[in-house]
């Protein structure tokens, strides 16, 4: 027997134990497709489109404005608040149960959450932030800085190596994305939330690329404010709306700026002066996208049976494995990866650079490998557990081999940049 021979008996093995091995047929999925890119864009949910067929036909279509109450249209928000909390450690005591609202875009949320923060730390102007996070984090702060003028809103990013030194108490807010999205290293919440109140600082903690694939416990980390993705491991469809946290205990002290009627204690009253719900429906804004987030709704019900810590045991199997398997081939040195190799400090994906990493995932969609290309150099492949097997990694690295190997990259093809990459 050969040892690649071997090796293959091993996988087929892990996809025999593996408990959410019978999770993929709830999701459609191309034949003949392995998809690395659930951390972007997640695939279809089944009990999402047969949501999508009902709430166009039947509730839209057939019962029209009635639909607001009869399939209580006007909840979803705080509905789908309540499922996205039990996945991220939030509302765990009765009394403060409702501290996760669905609305707007992740963008959106972190200009309410950085401007609600604020003003409650109001003798303080900086918000901290690390200059590799995700782009719109630090662009919504720069707008927000724009508006209020420097004295009241100062951004200040630094590199990740200087963020805990950076603590003191001239910082108002600590906006942090706690898995990166290009290296995938993560974050401790838990540490760097109790360094920050130590110091009188408030946390915002975007967990975009974390909410879904890792465990997350807001409330007994005493974070202060999160938000997240409805897009990425919830698999709630293209631009499905995003969610905001807000801890209990500063619910009688926020003021989050874009105060439309949805946010209004009585939005069916019609007031002329604007009074907020005193909870965390005051982030509400304006009125929901009720058919994106009704296939939201539905996308979460496939995590019911499953739990998050055989996700992330299944996750960081998949990408020991890619790992593991990329080390066997030599042609394969030529990947550089800076993910972190320990568990303990790597998210749900593997990041890679090459210069020739855009033609490589590019080679690697034309086989059937859909992964993605990061500027300027780095080639991205997710681990979204739900839908994926050991045997799609096996097929996912044997295709990156025989790409590198046989510099099928070099095709012109492959070369072109596409608007989206
Ligand atoms: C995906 C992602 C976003 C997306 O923001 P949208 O406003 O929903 O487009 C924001 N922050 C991080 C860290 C992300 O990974």
């Amino acid at each position: 027997m050969t040892k690649q021979e071997i090796f293959f008996d091993d996988i087929e093995r892990m996809d025999a134990q593996d408990p959410l091995a019978n999770k993929q047929k709830e999701f459609y999925l191309p034949d003949n497709k392995v998809y690395l890119d659930g951390n972007s864009l997640g695939p279809l949910p089944l009990v999402a489109k047969r949501r999508a067929k009902e709430v166009v036909d039947q509730q839209w279509g057939d019962d029209l404005i009635t639909s607001w109450n009869r399939h209580q249209w006007i909840e979803l928000p705080t509905s789908v608040g309540k499922k996205i909390a039990s996945l991220i450690g939030a509302n765990v005591k009765p009394e403060s149960a409702n501290q996760v609202i669905c609305c707007d875009s992740v963008s959106v949320n972190i200009f309410k959450l950085l401007a609600t923060a604020l003003s409650i730390n109001s003798d303080r102007h900086k918000i901290l932030s690390q200059s590799d996070n995700f782009p719109t984090d630090l662009y919504m702060a720069q707008g927000l800085s724009q508006l209020l003028g420097n004295q009241r809103c100062e951004l200040v990013a630094v590199d990740e190596a200087s963020i805990e030194s950076s603590i003191d108490d001239s910082i108002a807010v600590l906006l942090l994305t706690q898995i990166n999205f290009r290296t995938g290293k993560v974050h401790d919440i838990k540490r760097i939330t109790e360094l920050a109140h130590q110091h009188g600082v408030l946390v915002i903690w975007d967990l975009a690329h974390s909410a879904g694939v890792i465990p997350i416990e807001l409330d007994n980390w005493n974070v202060d404010f999160a938000v997240g993705c409805g897009y990425k491991y919830f698999n709630g469809g293209p631009g499905a709306p995003a969610f905001v946290y807000a801890a209990e205990r500063h619910h009688a002290n926020m003021q989050q700026p874009l105060s439309g009627w949805m946010g209004h204690q009585s939005p069916f009253e019609f007031n002329a002066n604007y009074q907020s719900d005193a909870g965390i429906k005051q982030f509400l804004c304006g009125t929901p996208a009720v058919v994106s987030m009704s296939l939201l709704d539905a996308a979460l019900d496939v995590f019911n049976d499953v739990t998050i810590n055989q996700i992330r045991e299944k996750s960081l199997a998949l990408s020991d494995l890619f790992i593991r398997l990329v080390k066997q081939h030599t042609c394969l040195k030529s990947l550089q990866l800076i993910t972190p190799l320990e568990r303990n400090n790597r998210g749900s994906q593997l990041a890679f650079t090459h210069d020739q990493a855009y033609a490589i995932c590019q080679a690697l969609i034309a086989e059937g490998i859909i992964a993605d290309f990061r500027a300027p150099n780095i080639l991205r492949v997710g681990f979204s557990p739900l839908f994926l097997s050991f045997k799609d990694i096996y097929r996912s690295v044997e295709t990156l081999n025989r790409i590198i190997s046989e510099k099928i990259y070099e095709n012109e093809a492959f070369q072109v940049r596409q608007a989206v990459t």
